[in-house]
């Protein structure tokens, strides 16, 4: 693309929108400045995080790659962001990202599209999607810019990434990271998580991100596990589940293969095997597409010119009109289509049957995952049904890439612990990452899980 080529010199991955060496060495000065003094050195002491440019950060632009936000400098900063910071972590910069983190390759960041790292070895040379929405954090620590970044996950947006670059990544218990200055998607779903080369690393990183806060209502008031401490890859006496219901139509031979090595994996890590059923899990998809959009619907309508970033005020225009041409102007393609289905789905007279209808859904599939915990400890199964696809192969069509978030939003629908964990590579050479899902507050069961298989 047009893109690709304008940033092939200077980046050429574009992971980073906004670059902070200056706070990376301050935590690093601080660093050696303890370690001088001969004191107990913080857990993240010194190491420069890379963070998706979703979260609110003190003095440093803040854009959720959206042009609406262009401008903004947030006065305060975000309740993980701090979290890393008082762990002793210093920031590298912000990270690009999916427009409001919508979208799973990406493609849909005002400042145009991070490029993978990876190629195929098989002649195909086409840039990557380094998968989305955090798509800089994947990307960036890929490449080893960075050790470690944060992600957040509505619906897949840590894991699928995470898959497509061949790294780590976990998505809490909803509520376990705050979510107080992290600029909203869809409230219900939304949590942070840490995106690294391996399992111990997220459990470092999740360790200081994760706590209660009390500016957020749905923070979970309970003490943060020792996860680093408590990693053990004996799965000896645990039951892994395998969804029947996760085979779905026309999956790739690969994705297949690369589950059954996962299987073995487990099993030799001492685990027993059952066989478990999801049986809302084909509305899982369906449900998340709406319920998401309409709590964007109403969570992006604060950005109205008046009050961030961009305002569009045509000559002689009222109030209305400045709303419009500011909305019109700032928001993508997708913000947009997502605001719109948002919007319908809430309106009086479709209510009932879309977001209602979509809510009791969720609730089903919430207690499908209650019946599997009778039968099992965690569940296994493909992260994402492809390796990573090309840029510009699914942004045209919108359901395509919809498609792709199939295996990662059950989880998210019942705000439960997931992590995709590297599985091996596909023919292409290509990374292909396994998802571990946990019952709710579980971080531990499903990262001993993955440090088996990693
Ligand atoms: N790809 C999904 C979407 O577009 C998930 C995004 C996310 O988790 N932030 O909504």
């Amino acid at each position: 693309t047009a893109f690709n080529a304008a940033v092939a010199g200077a980046k050429p991955l574009n992971a980073f929108l906004v670059e902070t060496p200056d706070h990376a060495l301050a935590a690093a000065d601080a660093a050696d400045a303890a370690r001088a003094a001969g004191e107990t050195l913080k857990p993240l002491a010194g190491v420069p995080i890379g963070m998706k440019d979703l979260f609110c950060t003190k003095g440093v632009a803040s854009t959720a790659a959206s042009h609406i936000l262009e401008g903004f400098t947030p006065q305060y900063e975000s309740t993980v962001s701090q979290n890393l910071w008082d762990a002793g972590a210093g920031m590298l910069g912000k990270l690009n990202m999916d427009q409001f983190a919508m979208g799973s390759s990406n493609e849909t960041s005002a400042f145009g599209n991070v490029i993978s790292p990876w190629r195929r070895n098989d002649g195909g040379n086409a840039a990557l999607a380094p998968g989305g929405s955090s798509g800089g954090s994947s990307a960036a620590v890929a490449a080893r810019l960075c050790p470690g970044a944060t992600g957040t996950d509505t619906g897949g947006s840590i894991r699928q990434p995470a898959a497509f670059t061949g790294i780590s990544g976990i998505k809490p218990t909803y509520g376990r990271c705050s979510r107080w200055g992290t600029i909203a998607f869809a409230s219900s779903l939304d949590q942070a998580g840490p995106m690294a080369r391996d399992v111990r690393d997220c459990a470092i990183m999740l360790e200081a991100m994760s706590g209660f806060d009390a500016k957020d209502a749905t923070s979970l008031d309970l003490p943060v596990p020792r996860w680093e401490q408590g990693l053990n890859a004996s799965l000896a006496g645990k039951r892994v589940g395998i969804p029947r219901e996760y085979r779905v139509d026309n999956m790739p031979e690969e994705i297949e293969a690369l589950w059954q090595q996962g299987i073995a994996w487990v099993k030799d890590a001492g685990a027993e095997i059952v066989e478990v059923s999801l049986p809302h899990t084909k509305y899982a998809l369906p449900a998340y597409y709406i319920i998401a959009p309409a709590e964007a619907s109403s969570n992006l309508a604060r950005y109205d010119g008046v009050r961030y970033g961009q305002r569009n005020l045509p000559d002689g225009a009222n109030l209305q009109a400045m709303y419009a041409a500011t909305r019109a102007a700032g928001f993508g393609e997708e913000v947009k289509r997502r605001i719109l289905i948002g919007t319908y789905v809430l309106s009086a007279g479709f209510y009932d049957a879309y977001f209602t209808q979509a809510s009791k859904v969720r609730t089903l599939i919430a207690r499908d995952f209650e019946h599997a915990w009778d039968k099992c400890d965690v569940l296994l199964t493909p992260t994402a049904p492809s390796a990573a696809f090309a840029l510009g192969e699914k942004s045209a069509d919108p359901l395509a890439m919809y498609l792709n978030d199939v295996f990662t939003v059950p989880s998210s629908l019942a705000g439960l612990p997931a992590m995709s964990v590297p599985g091996g590579l596909d023919r292409a050479g290509l990374p292909l990452g396994l998802q571990v899902i946990g019952k709710a507050l579980d971080e531990q069961g499903v990262l001993n899980a993955a440090l088996a298989i990693e």
